[in-house]
C-alpha cells in the first residue's frame, strides 16, 4: 500500500510538535508530511523566532519540554548548551532557545532517511477542496494533495487597527513581533498591556530609547510577575457548576500572596480544558466579557527579569480606550477616554500589542473553510469547532475524519491549549487518531481491491 500523506498548516511549534508526536509513535518514515506555512523557520513561529535574548519565555524551562513523556527534556537540552544546571522550575531562559530546541529535537527524531519524507513549503494556504476521503491544499501558487490535513495555524496578529482612525498608517506598527523600527527619540504610545507590550518595551530600550512610552489598555494592569510558587492543590472536585459559581471558589481558595495564588494557579491549569468544555456558549461569552483581562494578567505572567526592565524603563500606563487618532503636524494626536474623562497626547508612533484577534474570522483561510462550509466558527466565537478527537467539524456538525486542528484554533473547545505544555499533549494525542484513522482507510481500500477482484 503506497504512503499516506498529511499537509500540516502552519509551521510554527505545534507543527514542529506533531512532527515530534508522529516520529515518536515510530511514524515518522510511514507518511509523507508536507509542511506549509509562512513562517521563515519550521517550528519557530511567531513565539520563537524572536532573536532577541531579551525576549524570555514565560513558562519555566522545566516545563517547557516538546514531549509529555520525559519532562525533562527542554532542560536537558539547555544544560548540553552550557546552561548552568539547578533550578529549571524558575528559570526563563531567551526564547530564541526554543526554536533551535525544536530543531535539534526533529532532527535526533527524524533522521536522514525519515527526513526525506517531511518536506517544508514556505507558502500561504488560502483553501482546501475536498477530493474523495482526502484534500487538495491550494497554497501561494500550487496545490498539495493529502489523505489528512492538519490545521496548526496559531493564534494569528492582532486585529488593525490602522482603518478604524484617519490617522497616517505609515506611523502605526501594526505587526509588533520583530524588532519595531523607531527612532529611539520617538514618542511610542503602545497599544495593550500584556506580555507582547512588555516585549515591545524591551526592543525600544535595548538600543537606548529616550522618547516617552505610554502603554495603554482597558484596565491599566501590567502581567503579574512569576514568582516560586506555593504547592497547591485544585479546588476539590467535582467543581462549582458555572463561571460565577467557579470565580467565587476560586477567590476563596486562591490564597493571598503571589505565591498561593500563582500555586494555585499551575494546579488548576490542567483542568481548564475540561472546565472550559463544560461551560455552555452564554458561559464561554460571559467568562470572556468579564473575565477576559483578569484571566490574561494573572495566566500569562511575565519572567521576573522581564518585569524588572519595563519597570525601569520609566513607561507610563494608562487606563482607557483610544477614541481618536488624528495627523497632527506630522505627528499622531491621540485621544484616550476613561470613566467619561478624556486625555490628550502626541506621540510619533503607535504600536498595535492588543494581542491576537479573539476571533479568527479575519484570516483568510478560515474564512474559506467556512464560506465552503468545511467549518464552523467555535463556541464562543472562537477559532473552529472541533470534536473531542480535535477534528474539525463542518458547517452541519459532522465532525470530519481527515481534518484536524492543532493548539489555537481549537481555543473555542477547550479554552486552555495555546501554550507548549498543553500543544504537546495535544499534538500526541492527534498523532494517535492520525494513526487510527490510516488504518482505516487503509481497511477500506484493501475491501474495496478485493470487491474489485471479486
Ligand atoms: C510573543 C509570544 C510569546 C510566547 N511565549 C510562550 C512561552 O514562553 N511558552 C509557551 O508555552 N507559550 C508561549 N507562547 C504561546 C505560543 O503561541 C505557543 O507556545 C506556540 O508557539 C504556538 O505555536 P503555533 O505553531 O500554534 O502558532 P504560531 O507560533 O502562531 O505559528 C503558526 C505559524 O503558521 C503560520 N500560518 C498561519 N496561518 C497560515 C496559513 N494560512 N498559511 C500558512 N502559514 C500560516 C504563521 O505565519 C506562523 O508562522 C507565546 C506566544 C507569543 C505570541
Amino acid at each position: 500500500m503506497s504512503r499516506r500523506s498529511i499537509v500540516i498548516c502552519g509551521n510554527g511549534a505545534s507543527a514542529a510538535l506533531l512532527l515530534c508526536a508522529l516520529a515518536r509513535r515510530g511514524e515518522g518514515s510511514k507518511f509523507e508530511v508536507t509542511v506549509i506555512g509562512t513562517g521563515p523557520r519550521l517550528g519557530a513561529g511567531i513565539a520563537y523566532a524572536t532573536g532577541n535574548p531579551n525576549h524570555l519565555l514565560n513558562v519555566p524551562a522545566g516545563r517547557m519540554s516538546a514531549d509529555p513523556l520525559e519532562p525533562q527534556d527542554f532542560e536537558k537540552f539547555l544544560a548540553a548548551r552550557g546552561n548552568k544546571a539547578g533550578d529549571f522550575a524558575q528559570r526563563f531562559v531567551a526564547r530564541g532557545f526554543y526554536s533551535d530546541y525544536l530543531d535539534q529535537t526533529l532532527k535526533s527524531l527524524l533522521p536522514k532517511d525519515m527526513q526525506k519524507h517531511v518536506r517544508h513549503v514556505r507558502a500561504q494556504v488560502h483553501g482546501l477542496i475536498r477530493v474523495g476521503l482526502g484534500w487538495t491544499v491550494l497554497h501561494g501558487e500550487g496545490s498539495t494533495n493529502a489523505d489528512l490535513v492538519v490545521l496548526a495555524t496559531g493564534l494569528g496578529g492582532p486585529a488593525p487597527i490602522a482603518g478604524r482612525y484617519s490617522a497616517d498608517a505609515a506611523r502605526i506598527i501594526e505587526i509588533p513581533w520583530g524588532e519595531p523600527q523607531v527612532d529611539t527619540k520617538e514618542d511610542v504610545l503602545v497599544l495593550g498591556t500584556g506580555l507582547t507590550a512588555m516585549d515591545t518595551v524591551i526592543s525600544l530600550m535595548d538600543p537606548g530609547h529616550t522618547g516617552q512610552i505610554t502603554l495603554l489598555s482597558r484596565h491599566g494592569m501590567l502581567p503579574a510577575t512569576h514568582v516560586p510558587p506555593a504547592k497547591r492543590e485544585a479546588l476539590a472536585q467535582p467543581f462549582p457548576r458555572g463561571p460565577g459559581a467557579l470565580l467565587r471558589a476560586i477567590k476563596k481558595e486562591a490564597g493571598a500572596t503571589p505565591e498561593e495564588w500563582q500555586g494555585f494557579m499551575d494546579a488548576m491549569r490542567p483542568h481548564w480544558p475540561e472546565i472550559w468544555d463544560g461551560f455552555d456558549a452564554r458561559e464561554k461569552s460571559r467568562a470572556l466579557r468579564h473575565g477576559l483581562s483578569h484571566w490574561n494578567r494573572h495566566r500569562h505572567r511575565v519572567a521576573p527579569a522581564g518585569a524588572a526592565r519595563v519597570q525601569d524603563a520609566g513607561v507610563t500606563i494608562m487606563a482607557g480606550r483610544l477614541t481618536a487618532l488624528t495627523l497632527k503636524e506630522q505627528r499622531l494626536a491621540a485621544t484616550v477616554t476613561h470613566k467619561g474623562k478624556t486625555q490628550n497626547l502626541t506621540v510619533d508612533r503607535v504600536i498595535n500589542c492588543t494581542g491576537p484577534a479573539l476571533n479568527k474570522g479575519h484570516d483568510a483561510l478560515m474564512e474559506n473553510l467556512i464560506a465552503s462550509r468545511q467549518a464552523r466558527i467555535g463556541p464562543a466565537g472562537l477559532g473552529l469547532d472541533v470534536d473531542d478527537r480535535n477534528r474539525v467539524t463542518d458547517s452541519d456538525g459532522l465532525a470530519q475524519p481527515s481534518l484536524f486542528a492543532l493548539g489555537a484554533p481549537t481555543r473555542g473547545r477547550w479554552w486552555e491549549i495555546t501554550a507548549i505544555p498543553e500543544i504537546s499533549r495535544q499534538a500526541m494525542d492527534i498523532a494517535g487518531h492520525i494513526r487510527a484513522q490510516f488504518s482505516l482507510m487503509d481497511a477500506a481500500t484493501r475491501l474495496e481491491r478485493k470487491g474489485a477482484k471479486a
